[in-house]
């Protein structure tokens, strides 16, 4: 059995939580629900209704971790170009659902950032469930897989993440997809920084009422805060042999 490592504390973390976009994902309730949960556990966090705040080089230099809530929005390049270069340099990013995985769809290094992207949620609202495939990780370890209504996120992903949760279409909605598996939980890195994503959290409030997907997001986010702490992970898991 591997050993694994602790996941580093939230007390004093400095944690920027931007939200925005797309309504319907309810942004700013998510982001104030989460940050309430993350300054309970010590975290120094601050709040922005806008992206705009990626350009400012100072104070994204003085961040340990970017929490984002944004979907289909747009990126200015400069804000992109700010985001990516404070990860590059160690700062930790988190997100779920379309808030990190549908946030901007023609920012294409974003993408290449968050290591997936949303496409299609076949059914809308559906009985589906997660799997934790590799219980051997911090993010996942004692935590059983669980069923869930919502969207089931169908997305492109990155072949080379460390993918920790998956789900398997019925294709009760797309019948050539049926039995098709899909990265739910993944992290990464993206220069020095470490890169946490969850594609469940459709509804905010899913996270109260199933403890697994709390303790997922949570323990995803302690995760990704510790870039600038903790030594680096090896975290390629080609699906594809070299
Ligand atoms: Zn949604």
């Amino acid at each position: 059995m591997p050993v694994i490592k602790a996941l580093p504390s939230l007390k004093e973390k400095k944690i920027l939580m931007t939200h925005g976009g797309w309504a319907g994902h309810k942004p700013k309730e998510y982001t104030e629900k989460v940050a309430q949960l993350l300054r309970e556990q010590g975290a120094v966090v601050t709040l922005s209704p806008s992206v705009a705040v990626y350009s400012d080089s100072f104070f994204m230099a003085g961040l340990d971790l970017v929490i984002q809530s944004v979907t289909m929005d747009k990126i200015s390049k400069e804000e992109e170009e700010g985001l990516l270069t404070a990860i590059k340099n160690g700062m930790g990013f988190a997100g779920c659902h379309g808030g990190a995985g549908d946030s901007f769809r023609a920012a294409t290094e974003y993408q290449y950032m968050v290591g997936g992207q949303f496409t299609s949620h076949p059914g809308g609202q559906v009985d589906h469930s997660v799997q934790i495939t590799n219980p051997n990780d911090a993010i996942t370890k004692g935590i059983a897989s669980f069923d869930i209504h919502s969207e089931q996120y169908y997305m492109h992903v990155d072949p080379n993440v460390k993918v920790l949760a998956t789900t398997t279409f019925s294709g009760e909605h797309n019948k050539w997809i049926e039995g098709a598996t899909m990265p739910v939980v993944w992290k990464k890195f993206f220069g020095e920084g470490r890169v946490f994503y969850f594609s469940v959290g459709h509804n905010v409030e899913l996270f109260d009422e199933i403890p697994q997907a709390k303790d997922l997001l949570i323990r995803g986010i302690k995760w990704a805060s510790g870039s600038k702490y903790e030594e680096k992970e090896e975290w390629l898991s080609p699906v594809y042999p070299n």
